[in-house]
């Protein structure tokens, strides 16, 4: 969504209260906290709320902002993605397609605004097609429902819609509303006693010596309040979750050895506005994939009030705060836009909003023909850094996979395989 999380739910612990408290543990009782989540996006906010739900455990997420969900999520398309786009055996398909089986159902069950819009993919050309083609061969391997569409149903279906060569449609696609969804795990955080702390920024990861049986003797994190008013805390956690976002790589440089430091990368996305009610599309609207691009192409999305708003696009910046959209994006935008809406009213079109991707290269965020420059999910528990584990790279699809991801972080934590 276009403007910053309202946040009605939020609580502003006073850092005393959080930092006194003295929290009981299933494992060790040394530590402040059995986890600590490093982040309050949707991602952050879905594994608190799936770790506070262990017995016996303390949870706190720490996030720099005054509420959660500022940042990338909070600036996205509220898109729930059917997971066709990411190749074979990758994470991000194997999170977006159970992610959102669990956010549909959590949505219906929660009452969490959403609408199961559908997706159109649009060709133009042949090749454009034979992109088509493959997604469809891919998507049925995967066994994700993709369907091409007659012109008759096209024309019938959105009548201002152009594709010389065809539509494959997804009958998966949906949108959510990102903000009630965040409010829900907020609350549902807080219910299981997880405690909060905002306008913290973590400054500094050290692990600690001791543990047994493999486990080691958790992590001291350091902090400063976001106002430089409150001086540096420490706290301790057996486990740390570093689901920073933008700020992921940098936490994770904090601890990693010199050779395994990273370069974060960021991939900034414009959306443009669309102040007119005509044409009036119902189903989301994307052009044919192209080979290469960080994002999906400007594509036609809707709000949960089905306004349509374009974008985004895809610019390699060095600053994550740059958000502030760039008018020379405007003319490229419109005019993939009239490849695939030639009726579109062009001077309702205007610079909107801007999110930023987190990367971990100049890489592209879907899985072309051979996969050649794709990057996957990065989510491990460190080796060497028992209870430790990095999330890197949660670029799209990473709304709709949040709730699996969170499940896969309890996995490696507490499943049979788990290394602590
Ligand atoms: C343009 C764009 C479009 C997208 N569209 C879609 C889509 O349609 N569907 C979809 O599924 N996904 C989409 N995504 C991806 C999705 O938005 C993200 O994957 C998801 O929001 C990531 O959530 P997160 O919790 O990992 O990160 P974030 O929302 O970025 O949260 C990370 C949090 O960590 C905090 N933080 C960072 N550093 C520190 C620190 N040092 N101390 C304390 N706190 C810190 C930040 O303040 C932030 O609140 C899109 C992304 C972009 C950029």
């Amino acid at each position: 969504m276009g403007t910053p999380f309202p946040r009605a739910l939020t609580r502003s612990l006073s850092r005393q209260s959080v930092w006194k408290r003295s929290f009981s543990s299933s494992r060790q009782s040394h530590a402040d906290f059995t986890h600590a989540i490093i982040g309050g996006g949707a991602v952050g906010l879905a594994i608190a709320r799936q770790l506070a739900g262990r017995t016996g455990t303390s949870t706190i997420l720490i996030e720099r902002h005054g509420a959660v969900g500022t940042e990338t999520s909070s600036r996205n398309s509220e898109v729930i993605h059917a997971g066709i786009y990411y190749g074979p055996s990758s994470l991000k398909t194997k999170l977006c397609i159970r992610g959102k089986h669990m956010l549909y159902d959590l949505c219906e069950a929660k009452s969490i605004p959403h609408w199961r819009t559908k997706k159109w993919i649009i060709a133009q050309d042949e090749q454009q097609m034979q992109h088509l083609q493959d997604l469809h061969t891919f998507s049925k391997s995967i066994d994700v429902p993709t369907h091409f569409l007659s012109s008759r149903e096209i024309q019938d279906r959105e009548p201002d819609v152009r594709a010389e060569a065809g539509v494959l449609e997804s009958p998966t696609t949906g949108i959510i509303d990102s903000h009630a969804f965040m409010a829900y795990l907020e609350g549902a955080f807080d219910e299981q006693g997880g405690d909060q702390v905002m306008n913290t920024i973590v400054t500094g990861i050290e692990r600690l010596e001791g543990g047994d049986e493999g486990r080691g003797g958790g992590y001291a994190i350091t902090t400063r309040s976001k106002d430089g008013a409150g001086g540096q805390d420490t706290i301790t956690a057996e486990v740390v979750i570093n689901s920073a976002g933008l700020g992921a790589i940098e936490i994770s440089n904090m601890l990693m050895p010199a050779q395994r430091q990273r370069k974060a990368y960021f991939a900034k996305g414009t959306y443009f506005s669309y102040a007119s009610g005509h044409p009036k599309p119902k189903t989301l609207l994307y052009p044919a994939p192209v080979p290469g691009l960080g994002g999906l192409g400007t594509h036609l999305t809707l709000d949960m009030a089905g306004r349509a708003r374009f974008g985004p696009d895809v610019e390699w910046v060095d600053d994550p705060t740059d958000l502030t959209p760039n008018p020379a994006r405007l003319k490229d935008a419109v005019d993939v836009i009239r490849s695939y809406l030639p009726s579109v009213d062009v001077g309702a079109i205007d610079l909107d909003y801007c999110g930023v991707r987190p990367k971990l290269g100049r890489t592209t965020g879907t899985y072309g023909k051979d996969g050649k420059g794709f990057a996957d999910f990065y989510i491990k528990e460190e080796d060497g850094f028992p209870g430790f584990v990095n999330l890197l790279g949660i670029e799209s699809p990473g709304l709709t996979s949040s709730l699996a991801i969170a499940e896969l972080v309890e996995d490696m934590l507490y499943g049979e395989n788990a290394k602590v």
